[in-house]
């Protein structure tokens, strides 16, 4: 049933003193739930509208592979190169001749990246002109979180047309975008709290901040760099790509770790993580080793783009991974958590700085703000939904809610040999390494 009813925010930084107390922290143990898969790329397309310089309406959208469930393409609305970011550019009338919408810059930006048979997830239902794109480009279903009426009937008629599944996501538990807005900001605030450590930064790590001040302070530079206004939701690169990290990181199942790679020079997304066991482990048999941190994650389901990547992480790699990283052509590494380094930390930045990677601390983003950011996209997707009635909502089941990643069970074609055989496994010995 969808509601359409005031209801006031609670204010970013009430809710970071709830966390603190003791019956905010028993209570969000049991509100905070892991999310479902469509629940977790519901908040990174949000988080990804977030970064639209659009400000009446941001929107974004990612898309997901149909077996692995990894990420394949991001986009968020925003203007073609040379066009600047220009107040006047943005008033109505003027920004529909200009902005590329959130679905087509997914399509147009996706580079090697294949489509075909893909899930999409909006935060706004499509345009009938992003209908027909994502359509071109083999999006076989498109989940979506909030409504714009004249959009509805031209991008339902299409879809169905070209059968192409189209899913409401459910927002929270009265379907307001307001209760939706509350329960992300109550996610970031658990991962916070979860990742706070007592104790001062060491000597260590003090010199890494001294070493890196001037990296810290810089943002990376896009290849397509173009004025900026104002008002920016989340005003650097570097600080959106750590946001999407620390969203990645409210699938874990406990001790929230995320991670992003990044391309070092379109800047595109290659990869998004979080600390889990690898597909086909079930969590209820395994044990803690089976885990892969978000990290290595990250860097096993990286998509090449045939550069360099930039790695933004919730945590600092453990000693076993950072090899692989050097080897994964990781060139730079943002991380939060934790402002100790010690033991075999030294020894992983040894490593990592032998490589020529350079390594770079970054503060604890701030709740208020982002907070705050967040509740100017809802406040925007709300207005776009105005004069919207429960009629227009569709009554779902929420049977399509839980997706799952397709399970591989390996196995091996028996050639006549290979059955007088005592392993099947010898006719398949793995040659490439
Ligand atoms: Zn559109």
């Amino acid at each position: 049933m969808f509601r359409i009813r005031g209801r006031t925010y609670l204010r970013a930084f009430t809710i970071a003193a709830w966390f603190k107390s003791e019956r905010g922290r028993k209570t969000s143990m049991k509100q905070t739930k892991r999310s479902t898969w469509v629940e977790y790329y519901r908040d990174v397309a949000f988080c990804v509208s977030m970064r639209s310089k659009d400000p009446s309406l941001q929107v974004g959208c990612v898309t997901v592979h149909p077996k692995s469930l990894r990420i394949l393409s991001a986009g968020y609305n925003g203007f073609p190169p040379g066009t600047p970011n220009k107040d006047e550019n943005w008033r109505k009338g003027t920004k529909d001749d200009l902005v590329v919408h959130a679905e087509a810059n997914t399509v147009l930006l996706a580079g090697q990246a294949d489509l075909e048979g893909s899930i999409a997830f909006v935060t706004m239902y499509p345009c009938r002109e992003c209908a027909k794109m994502l359509i071109a480009k083999g999006v076989r279903k498109v989940y979506y979180l909030s409504l714009k009426k004249k959009y509805q009937a031209d991008s339902t008629a299409i879809f169905k047309e070209a059968d192409v599944e189209v899913v409401p996501i459910k927002r929270g538990e009265d379907t307001t975008l307001e209760d939706y807005g509350n329960h992300l900001i109550q996610k970031v605030s658990f991962v916070m709290q979860q990742n706070t450590t007592p104790g001062e930064p060491n000597g260590a790590y003090k010199a890494l901040r001294d070493s890196t001040e001037e990296l810290r302070s810089r943002d990376l530079q896009s290849p397509w760099p173009r004025e900026l206004m104002g008002k920016i939701l989340l005003d650097k690169w570097t600080d959106y790509f750590l946001f999407l990290a620390l969203i990645a990181s409210t699938r874990s199942l406990e001790n929230p770790q995320g991670a992003i790679l990044i391309d070092s020079k379109t800047l595109k997304i290659s990869a998004l993580s979080y600390n889990g066991y690898p597909r086909g482990v079930s969590n209820d048999n395994a044990d803690d080793w089976m885990k892969l941190s978000a990290l290595t994650n990250a860097i096993c389901l990286r998509f090449s783009e045939g550069h360099d990547f930039i790695a933004f992480s919730t945590h600092f790699p453990k000693l076993h991974e950072v090899k692989n990283l050097a080897q994964a052509q990781v060139k730079r590494l943002y991380f939060i958590w934790p402002k100790t380094l010690e033991g075999d930390d030294e020894k992983a930045l040894q490593i990592m700085k032998d490589s020529g990677m350079e390594v770079v601390p970054m503060d604890v983003p701030d709740l208020e703000k982002l907070g705050e950011a967040i509740k100017y996209t809802i406040g925007s997707l709300k207005e776009a939904e105005k004069g919207l009635s429960s009629d227009d909502w569709p009554s779902y089941t929420w049977t399509e809610y839980d997706l799952q990643p397709e399970r591989h069970r390996w196995k091996p074609k028996q050639t006549p040999e290979a059955r007088t055989c005592s392993g099947a496994h010898s006719t398949y010995r793995n040659d490439s390494i």
